[in-house]
Order: structure tokens, then C-alpha cells, then sequence
């Protein structure tokens, strides 16, 4: 089989270098615009439970994949200026460009050919292979082409992010609520490699329009966000990647295939960041297409079945737990006056598939102090 992969992200990467590993005499080929050293952004996490799947259906690459990961074991929220760990959640972290070059060296050991700098404007030339694998992330632009075909929707969601690094390491997966003059800012932060953490800071655009932020270029917006964190930062700066302020797109799409056409990954649904599993949700695509042209090698249309069968329930359910996670940080307002413990309480079971008993188990202290001052609560 000839298959062509437009985008060189996790997704892309990942179902290339799984083809070509179990179909050696198949020629795979990544299209990807950008350089090789080149990606947005700073360090991406995933949490052990997301990181299960492939655990389990690749025991060597998880080794491989995580050898360089830096883990913690509780994540802590900060409210007042009080911090509040929560334990029994574990997490591990990586540069996202650390995670893309440790996936082309698998892809090229497998014998991928991976075509950096390469930007596809146009399918039709590519469309002539057997597959085309369309992993060209959030604001796919095939997608867009082919838009009466796969017929997706979007949800603009209201509040602004910037994606900044730091040279002072969390530990802890850490979220930071500050208060200020004009509202609340929040920080997303967590140590990916032994000299950098993420701070990904968020707010609501009514906040940021009455800081001024709307009319700041992107050295003032750091430097003021810089002054917010200031006690969180420990006289570190932050540092930019083209970080500049942008609002979460959630992508869905009626039809998940086309003709000879697939989508995956970022391009096929986004999930929201403040849940950190967009790059598991791609890679468990990767892993379910794959599965899907393993038991149907001549049959495309089975594969893509099979691939839809396994995926489109625990995508949808993802995005609605997503919905409700964004929901609660839009409203983080309504939640200031409650004490650290309650406010980190009510964080934890935003979503609402964490139940008072899972929290239990999780981390039993978090949970007596809870109820020292609340008592039992419905789970
Ligand atoms: C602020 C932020 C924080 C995040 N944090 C986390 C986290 O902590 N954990 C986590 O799991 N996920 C996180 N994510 C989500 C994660 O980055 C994405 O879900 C993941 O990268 C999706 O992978 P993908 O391969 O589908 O798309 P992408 O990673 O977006 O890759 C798409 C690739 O396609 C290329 N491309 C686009 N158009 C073309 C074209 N026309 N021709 C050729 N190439 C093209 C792009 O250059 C890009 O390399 C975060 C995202 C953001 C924005």
C-alpha cells in the first residue's frame, strides 16, 4: 500500500511509524511544513491513566517513549496564595519538541520517509495513494478543503490563553489562581526537563480587556503577567515561543473518513488543554487506525470502520468531560469565595466523573480535611 500522512505532530508521527513497523514492504510518507527543530509551545503532560493505552499495547515503545520524562506524583492547586497538594495523581512530562524528535528517530528506524518543510496545499496529487491520513492538527487545512465531506463544527470558546516556558521548576503539576485589580489569572504550570516548566496562563477576555492586555504587544503582555505570578515565579522571567494570546477551538466532525481519506488526531477533534490529552487522544487514533488496517489490509472501508467503531464513543465522551472542565474555569469567578480546601475540592470534581469516593482514594487526608470542615458529601 502507498500512504501519504499530511502533518508531522504526534498524531501523524505515531500512525506512520506503527504502519510501517508491522507493514515493512508498504511505503509511508510524512508531509510535514515545518522544520524538524521546529514546534509551538513548551512542555505537554500526561497523566499515568492516559498514558495506560500504551503501556499496554506497546510494553518496549512505552519504555522508550517515557525514558525521559520527568514525573511527579501529586499536583497541587493554589488559591490565596495557599497551596493545597492532591496525591494519588500521577503525572509525566516532556518538551513537545523532546516527544516530536524522539518520534522521527522511531519513524526513520522504521523506515518512514518523513518530508520536513514540506507544506500540502493541495491533496489532489497526493489523493492518487492508497490512504491519506489527514493529521494536520486543530486548524486542518484539508479539513477546511473537504469541509462538505467531513462536515465539522466549532465551538469558540471565551477564554484567552498565552503559552509561556520558565526556568523555575514545579514540581508539581500546579495550578495557580492569582487574584488581581481586574480579575483572576491562572497559571498552568509543571517542571517538563531539568531545567524548564510550562506556564501556560489563562483568563477570562473581560479580565484581559480591563487589564489592557488587548492592546499590549507581546513583551508588555509577558512582562505584565510576569508581575502577576511574581510571587509564584521566584524572580524567574517568562519565556516566549511566539506566545502570543489565543482562545481554544473545539472541533468536531459528522464524518470521520472520506472516500480515501481519514481524519485523526487534532484535526479530527480537539480536546481541550486544560485536561492535558490531546496528544494521548491522537496517538490512541494512531493506534486504533492501525488496528483497523491490521484485521482489513485490503479492505479501507472496513478499516475506517473499525477505526470509528473503537474511537467515536470515548471521543465524544472526552469532549463532553472537556466542555465541562472549560466551563468551570470560564466561571472561575463565582468560585473565589470559597477557602482553598473547598475551592480545590470543587475543582477536582468539575468534571463529574470524580466521585467523593475516588477522591478518597486518592489522596484520604485531602479528604478528612475536607470533612472536618463540610462533612460527607454526596458522591
Ligand atoms: C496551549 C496548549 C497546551 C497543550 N498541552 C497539552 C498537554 O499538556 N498534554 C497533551 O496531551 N496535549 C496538550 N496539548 C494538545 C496537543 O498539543 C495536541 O492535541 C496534539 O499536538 C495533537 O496532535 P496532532 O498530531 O493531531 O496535531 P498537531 O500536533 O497540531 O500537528 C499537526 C502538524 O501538522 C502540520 N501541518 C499543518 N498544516 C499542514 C500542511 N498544510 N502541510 C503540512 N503540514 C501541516 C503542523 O505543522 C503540525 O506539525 C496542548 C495544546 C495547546 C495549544
Amino acid at each position: 500500500m502507498d500512504i501519504n500522512i499530511v502533518g508531522g505532530g504526534p498524531g501523524g508521527l505515531f500512525i506512520s511509524y506503527l504502519i510501517k513497523k508491522r507493514f515493512p514492504q508498504w511505503t509511508v510518507r510524512v508531509f510535514e511544513q515545518n522544520d524538524a527543530g521546529a514546534t509551538y509551545g513548551w512542555g505537554v503532560v500526561f497523566s499515568d491513566v492516559a498514558l495506560s493505552f500504551l503501556q499496554k499495547s506497546d510494553p518496549a515503545f512505552f519504555q522508550r517513549f517515557t525514558a525521559d520524562h520527568v514525573h511527579s506524583d501529586y499536583m497541587e492547586i493554589v488559591h490565596r496564595g495557599v497551596h493545597v497538594p492532591i496525591h494519588g495523581n500521577r503525572f509525566s512530562r516532556v518538551a513537545r519538541i523532546a516527544l516530536l524528535q524522539f518520534l522521527h528517530v522511531e519513524c526513520r528506524s522504521a523506515g518512514v520517509e518523513l518530508l520536513f518543510n514540506t507544506r500540502v496545499d493541495d491533496l489532489r496529487a497526493l489523493r492518487q495513494a492508497d490512504l491519506v491520513v489527514v493529521a494536520d492538527g486543530v486548524n486542518s487545512r484539508i479539513r477546511t478543503q473537504h469541509a462538505q465531506a467531513f462536515k465539522p463544527s466549532f465551538v469558540q470558546r471565551r477564554n484567552k490563553f498565552a503559552w509561556y516556558g520558565t526556568r523555575k521548576l514545579f514540581h508539581a503539576v500546579s495550578l495557580i489562581f492569582r487574584e488581581t485589580e481586574f480579575g483572576v489569572f491562572i497559571a498552568h504550570s509543571y517542571q517538563y526537563s531539568d531545567q524548564m516548566s510550562t506556564f501556560l496562563i489563562e483568563t477570562d477576555p473581560e479580565t484581559w480587556a480591563r487589564a489592557g492586555l488587548g492592546e499590549m504587544n507581546d513583551a508588555d503582555s509577558r512582562i505584565f503577567c510576569e508581575k502577576v505570578f511574581a510571587d509564584d515565579l521566584d524572580g524567574n522571567g517568562l519565556l516566549s515561543n511566539k506566545s502570543t494570546w489565543f482562545e481554544a477551538l473545539t472541533v468536531k466532525n459528522e464524518n470521520w473518513h472520506h472516500e480515501n481519506m481519514v481524519l485523526i488526531g487534532d484535526a479530527l477533534r480537539s480536546v481541550h488543554f486544560s485536561l492535558g490529552s490531546g496528544t494521548r487522544m491522537a496517538m490512541e487514533d494512531s493506534i486504533a487506525l492501525h488496528e483497523g488496517l491490521c484485521a482489513h489490509t485490503t479492505d479501507l472501508a472496513a478499516a475506517f470502520g473499525h477505526f470509528e467503531a473503537s474511537r467515536r464513543t470515548a471521543s465524544d465522551r472526552f469532549q463532553q468531560a472537556a466542555a465541562k472542565s472549560l466551563d468551570w474555569y470560564e466561571n472561575v469567578g463565582d468560585k473565589r469565595h470559597l477557602d482553598p480546601i473547598a475551592f480545590t475540592y470543587d475543582y477536582m470534581r468539575r468534571t463529574g466523573r470524580v466521585t467523593h469516593d475516588d477522591l478518597r482514594k486518592r489522596d484520604p487526608e485531602f479528604v478528612r480535611q475536607y470533612e472536618l470542615l463540610y462533612g460527607e458529601a454526596v458522591n
